[in-house]
């Protein structure tokens, strides 16, 4: 019996990891969840899968909770202090991270020096904290096992390969719901139009990152701590059905890719069984229905997310965190509809124009840069609102 911590529980990544668990229950126990405010949900969770320990962060919500499952034997926590004991709860041998954002760094990290394999889907903590964390799982012989589907995929090609065979990884994009479109067409792009992705059902920051194409951005870089590459070994290619995951092309000019119907289940199996397969039941590719699969290179030009991430990860140190933490806010703001679409990516570079790096942040380091850059775009996006002005 697998014994697994899923941090993130509500939501897109964590339900479908519920999802598989409910699929094994006789290899697969849940023993801690946690998530932000949703109680409700949590509460089903709790009853379903009955976990030792929860934590909601909102100090309040928690509370609430408490009263109401008062009946079953599930402490509940709250706060930093209450993810970070659902991460390193002992009987966890694995953690699910699939929190979005840079909340999951400390949790993360303190799974990992806990002992704890690293189910990775909050891509954001790797993005900032990689040098962190790489390491880390290194010196604690812990696995960091990717569940974001294009890394689990390379992840697949590269099964029982050596590493020094790896001429590139191909990391593939769908190019979102605005592929084609210059920046002239995307001006007024509105939040309904950006939550529709053609391939994937995700949570609203990822959707919105992958119309901008900062996902993809955020991927070059998880690829490159994930795989220990360098950026000149990552190159994106655009390829719209997302059927094929992402490719690995080795030394000897041979290509090995993984392809599926979209379904983040497979990626979340995988990494939850690794090294073993296992039944998975949905929909498979037809290759009798299916006529052709296309590709494109990616256009970086209006889609300038990309660009910054190769630039903020080639420049290293803090900067990755100052392309994270200011997409991290602008995407709130943009969901919040206070700024366009096309700002999100202005924004990016503004802050990242504006930022003096430091080389080998600790986390404190990156907390503190991640706070500066909020507080940067706080005010600029103040004097714009009132001047009028944009970027
Ligand atoms: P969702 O928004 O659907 O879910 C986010 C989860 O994080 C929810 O459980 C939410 O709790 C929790 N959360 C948010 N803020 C806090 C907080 N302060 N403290 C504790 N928990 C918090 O996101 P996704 O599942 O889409 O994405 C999760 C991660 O996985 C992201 O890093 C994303 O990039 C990555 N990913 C997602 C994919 C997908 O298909 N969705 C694919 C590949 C990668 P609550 O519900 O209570 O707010």
């Amino acid at each position: 019996m697998k014994k697994i911590a899923v941090l993130g529980s509500t939501g897109s990544i964590g339900t479908q990891t519920l999802e598989v668990v409910r699929n094994y229950k006789e290899d697969l126990k849940i023993v801690s969840l946690a998530a932000g405010s949703n109680i409700e949900l949590l509460e089903k969770q709790i009853r379903e899968f009955q976990p030792e320990f929860v934590c909601v962060y909102d100090e309040e919500e928690a509370e609430k909770l408490k009263k109401r499952i008062a009946d079953t034997n599930t402490r509940v926590g709250t706060g930093m202090d209450g993810l970070k004991e659902a991460a390193v709860i002992p009987s966890a041998e694995i953690v699910v991270t699939a929190f979005v954002g840079m909340i999951g760094i400390q949790p993360t990290i303190e799974a990992i020096e806990a002992g704890k394999d690293i189910a990775l889907a909050n891509k954001e903590t790797l993005v900032t904290a990689g040098h962190i964390i790489m390491p880390l799982a290194k010196e604690k012989k812990v696995k960091i096992l990717p569940v974001d589907s294009e890394h689990s995929a390379i992840f697949q090609c590269l099964n029982g390969e050596k590493k020094g065979t790896v001429e590139k990884i191909l990391l593939t994009a769908s190019g979102g719901p605005f592929r084609g479109q210059t920046r002239e067409q995307m001006k007024h792009i509105t939040v309904e139009q950006a939550l529709k992705h053609p391939n994937w059902s995700m949570g609203r920051k990822i959707t919105i990152d992958s119309a901008t194409m900062v996902n993809k951005g955020l991927e070059v870089i998880e690829a490159k701590w994930l795989f220990g590459v360098d950026f000149n070994q990552v190159e994106v290619v655009v390829q719209p059905q997302s059927l094929i995951h992402s490719m690995v092309e080795f030394t000897d000019g041979a290509i090995m890719a993984q392809l599926g119907t979209p379904d983040m289940k497979l990626p979340i199996q995988y990494a939850l069984f690794y090294p073993e397969r296992r039944y998975l039941p949905g929909k498979r590719v037809d290759f009798h229905t299916l006529s052709h699969i296309d590709f494109q290179i990616p256009d970086m030009e209006n889609f300038n997310g990309l660009a910054l991430a190769y630039q903020a990860g080639r420049t290293g140190g803090t900067m990755p965190t100052v392309f994270n933490a200011a997409n991290e806010y602008c995407v709130g703001k943009f969901l919040n509809r206070e700024i366009g679409f096309l700002d999100i990516t202005d924004y990016i570079q503004y802050a990242m124009e504006q930022h003096k790096v430091m080389e080998n942040p600790g986390v404190k380091d990156i907390l503190e840069t991640e706070r500066e850059v909020y507080e940067l775009l706080e005010e600029v996006m103040h004097e714009h609102h009132h001047s009028n002005h944009r970027l």
